[in-house]
């Protein structure tokens, strides 16, 4: 990293980044550290349009419940959350899932199964027909795909076969992205997953030498569906990390101010906000690309087309809590998936009171149920009581529930996810070359590389980087 030195301007370079979520708090927070560790100095300003810091993530506490609205937790697989979490202080502070939730289940044909953890547990499941799971046996014998930008539903087919693809890689597609599993583009949205083709040949190839790696190092080995790690939250859940974050900001942080666009003159932007004009030698726009991409209209139309094209999915999450005397089915686990055509409308339930410790009073039940998703968006339009009665209609069959929820939460995301269909890769390569001619211009967040709160987190680091490198050589110049 190159901070700025020797500056030749009396004030020091200031930074606004647009957007208090995540990506954006973590943004600011590793200009403001980064500028620190290195004796530079730069002013960092976070413009945020909502009475609250957080975007997506908030947690509500309310009669003994804890639930979130948007993310459940982040895995501790890689680095980023947890280097920032240790940054802040915050390592007494957090809360990894109990080891009863490592079982996840799957619907299929009417009831759940439970997802089969070892190559022999896999042949005696009935998650898939005979045929189906041997055809997943015979990945190690196709060929590789050659590179090209193919959705994750080809991808999968080609590889482990239709059914495997239609029901395990289309239920893991709803967990991760409430997404489309036949427009999602593999490359874009399951990176690693393209790197283990291109790199060994088979998924096989790679997972026997991802295992032997983690042998060596004494770490978990990833389960069915290409996940692993242990999904971590805090004791009073992810607004922990938001409000320590916003804290170390202290008054860099302004709250209810909207920026509406953007001008450039010189080498300095301005941005109107609500409360007037506001400058800077850098921009990071850490807000979801559809608002970026009117924040930058007027500043580069065709920029502002790309950013639009960048599509999100509509998603609610369904809260809903019973006494344990009132669910028949033991909830020991972390959920379950429901892929599409087994007749289900919610994408699934995570068995938040097993998960975490501490969610719910002793003796109660809470689920957290997501619904909507690209397949269907018409969900988000139902008002509360009618989502719910969709909500339940699917639950107490596969529960075994008995009598009505003690307590609700829904909580709704008109843009939930973003969506990296196919063609998400040439846009970014689009975006870069636009961004090429307004130097001093980023942007952050889910929308581009990785919706997982460890992919903003670490986006954050690079973005700073790369902000600091620009305002550093404009005080060289
Ligand atoms: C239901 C749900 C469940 C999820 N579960 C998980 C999970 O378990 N684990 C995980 O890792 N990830 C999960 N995710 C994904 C993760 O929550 C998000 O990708 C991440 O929080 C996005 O952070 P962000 O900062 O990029 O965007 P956001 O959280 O959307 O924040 C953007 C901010 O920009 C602000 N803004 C917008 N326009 C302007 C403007 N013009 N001026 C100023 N501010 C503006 C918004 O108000 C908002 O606060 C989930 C997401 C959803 C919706």
């Amino acid at each position: 990293m190159t901070a700025p030195s020797s500056p030749k301007r009396s004030d020091p370079p200031r930074v606004a980044v647009v957007g208090g979520g995540i990506a954006g708090l973590a943004t600011a927070f590793e200009l403001v550290d980064r500028a620190k560790r290195s004796g530079a100095e730069v002013d960092v300003v976070l413009f945020e349009s909502a009475e609250r810091a957080g975007g997506n993530i908030r947690t509500e506490s309310a009669d003994g419940y804890t639930s979130e609205w948007g993310p459940n937790g982040f895995l501790d697989n890689v680095p980023a959350t947890l280097d920032l979490v240790e940054r802040l202080g915050l390592e007494e502070s957090l809360l990894p899932s109990g080891d009863g939730a490592s079982d996840r289940f799957l619907f299929r044909s009417g009831r759940l199964h439970p997802l089969p953890m070892s190559p022999i547990d896999f042949l005696r499941s009935p998650v898939l027909s005979l045929p189906g799971r041997l055809r997943v046996f015979l990945e190690q014998f196709q060929k590789t795909g050659g590179g090209a930008d193919e959705s994750v539903f080809s991808f999968a087919s080609r590889r482990i076969g239709k059914e495997a693809a239609a029901v395990l890689v289309d239920s893991m597609v709803s967990g991760v992205f409430a997404g489309d599993v036949r427009s999602l583009s593999l490359r874009s949205a399951f990176p690693k997953m393209f790197d283990m083709e291109s790199t060994y040949g088979t998924l096989t190839k790679a997972m026997i030498h991802k295992m032997k790696e983690a042998k060596r190092k004494g770490t978990r080995v990833g389960s069915a569906g290409g996940f692993s790690g242990r999904l971590t939250s805090f004791r009073g859940g992810l607004a922990t990390l938001i409000d320590t974050l916003e804290k170390s900001l202290g008054d860099r942080v302004r709250l209810r101010c909207a920026v509406g666009s953007l001008e450039r003159k010189g080498e300095r932007y301005t941005l109107l906000t609500e409360g007037g004009r506001e400058e800077a030698d850098a921009v990071v726009l850490a807000a979801p690309a559809w608002n970026a991409s009117s924040i930058v209209g007027r500043l580069d139309g065709e920029l502002s087309i790309e950013l639009a094209a960048i599509r999100s999915a509509p998603v609610a999450v369904v809260c809903t809590a019973f006494d344990e005397s009132s669910v028949g089915r033991p909830v020991e686990g972390f959920g379950f998936l429901v892929p599409r055509g087994e007749g289900l409308r919610i994408l699934g339930a995570l068995w938040t009171s097993s998960i975490f410790e501490g969610r719910a009073p002793a003796g109660k039940v809470l689920l957290r149920n997501m619904i909507g998703g690209a397949h269907d968006a018409g969900a988000l339009e139902l008002e509360d009581g009618p989502l719910l009665d969709a909500v339940l209609h699917d639950l107490r069959p596969v529960m075994d529930l008995h009598g009505e929820p003690e307590w609700v939460r829904i909580f709704r995301f008109s843009k939930g996810i973003p969506q990296y269909n196919v063609g998400h890769g040439a846009r970014l390569e689009a975006i870069a070359r636009r961004l090429k001619s307004l130097p001093g211009l980023f942007l952050a967040g889910n929308s581009y590389r990785g919706v997982a709160i460890n992919a903003c987190v670490e986006e954050a680091a690079r973005t700073a980087d790369a902000v600091l490198v620009h305002v550093g050589s404009l005080h060289d110049a």
